[in-house]
């Protein structure tokens, strides 16, 4: 009997973990680390408010991590964040469910540039604090972070409204992804999905949405969860009322 509930509780419990992008996961990888990032925005105020924001949240992921994964540069570099007041029609995404979104072009086999959109129209992304977890959720998916099935985690598809810190499902996730990229550079990995795109490609991650049934059906049709049944699935929607949105 009590193997019986060893073998459910370790198949839900590996349900619930980190996940990875589907062109990390394919393939694609930034060829060197760390990257250099640094935030676009013409207002000087907002730019040094995003830029605090910004390092701490590098800051927090490479501490907690203990690894070095973005430098922030003031200048040089395509890597992008940057303050978007038409997000709609730039990004094409739902303005009223999207808080930012994670752009990675690809070029061979390698990560060319990344470029973190953030909604400026959204009412969350006005709150600092919530604009710095928008921020770390969206450099989490620079590095081949997906969203993660624990709900605790700053990678969770919903923003958390009390949001504490990096979840040790993000830390490792993010150990995974580089050590994953760092076999990659080492043995110079071409991944076979890459050999006839000598052209630059994009692709946006398509994020979450506000709100727990909102956030739910967003889930689903991302196909991010694979849940093992019912009971599962409204322990999920009970947690996502506690949620308010992110991308
Ligand atoms: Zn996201």
């Amino acid at each position: 009997m009590w193997l019986k509930w060893i073998i459910i509780f370790s198949f839900t419990s590996s349900a619930w973990a980190f996940r990875l992008t589907s062109d990390f996961t394919n393939g694609f990888y930034w060829s060197t680390l760390p990257i250099n990032i640094t935030v676009l925005e013409a207002d000087p105020a907002r730019k040094s408010m995003i830029e605090d924001l910004a390092k701490a949240a590098i800051d927090e992921w490479q501490t907690r991590s203990g690894l070095s994964l973005w430098d922030y540069a003031d200048t040089g570099t395509k890597n992008i964040i940057r303050w978007s007041t038409n997000f709609a029609s730039e990004t094409r995404m739902d303005p009223e469910s999207t808080l930012a979104v994670a752009i990675r072009y690809t070029k061979g086999p390698y990560f060319a540039r990344t470029e973190i959109v953030i909604n400026g129209g959204h009412s969350l992304n006005q709150n600092q604090a919530n604009l710095r977890t928008t921020i770390t959720h969206e450099l989490g998916h620079t590095m081949g972070l997906d969203h993660s099935e624990v709900g605790q985690a700053v990678m969770a598809p919903t923003l958390q409204a009390w949001y504490n810190g990096l979840h040790s499902d993000d830390v490792q996730g993010v150990q995974a992804a580089q050590a994953e990229m760092d076999h990659r550079q080492v043995t110079g990995y071409v991944s076979p999905l890459s050999y006839d795109s000598g052209a630059s490609q994009t692709q946006a991650l398509n994020c979450g949405t506000v709100g727990p049934v909102a956030a739910t059906s967003g889930v689903s049709v991302n196909g991010m969860l694979s849940l093992a049944g019912g009971l599962l699935i409204s322990f999920v929607r009970k947690i996502l009322k506690w949620f308010k949105s992110r991308c």
